[in-house]
């Protein structure tokens, strides 16, 4: 049956995990059936960022606002403004976050993998060097 979905509570994301101060709804989550689709709000204060990972099934970022920053293992830092998607394809080292001089939001669009604590799999953190990357801040 169609209904409202109770609202997401916000929860901070844990510092195993994050550098600097960074928070999450969950906006969708999977209901019925088979469904494997997550869509997660995540907020980042300047200079905040995920530790290194990868996601079984890829993943999509949407930036809401601010200026997103996506590293990878080979130094490349991409930017991203608010209405811009950036992609990550299946098993791909990554981290993404906000650049230091504002607070970014991203909508983060993925797929579990058929075992659920598979779908992203957690790296170490992301050091100021790989933050500044070569084409970066
Ligand atoms: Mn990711």
């Amino acid at each position: 049956m169609n209904r409202l979905l109770p609202p997401p509570t916000t929860v901070k994301a844990p510092r195993e995990r994050f550098t600097g101060d960074v928070w999450l709804d969950m906006l969708a989550t999977p209901q019925d059936g088979d469904q494997r689709t997550t869509v997660g709000r995540v907020r980042f204060a300047p200079g905040a960022r995920t530790a290194w990972h990868s996601h079984a099934r890829g993943q999509f970022l949407h930036v809401v606002a601010g200026v997103a920053l996506m590293g990878g293992r080979n130094g490349e830092v991409l930017r991203a403004q608010a209405g811009e998607t950036m992609y990550c394809p299946p098993g791909e080292e990554h981290w993404h976050g906000a650049a230091p001089e504002a607070f970014m939001e991203h909508l983060a669009i993925s797929e579990g993998a058929d075992e659920a604590s598979e779908s992203t799999v957690w790296l170490e953190h992301v050091t100021e060097e790989s933050y500044r990357g070569s084409d970066g801040p």
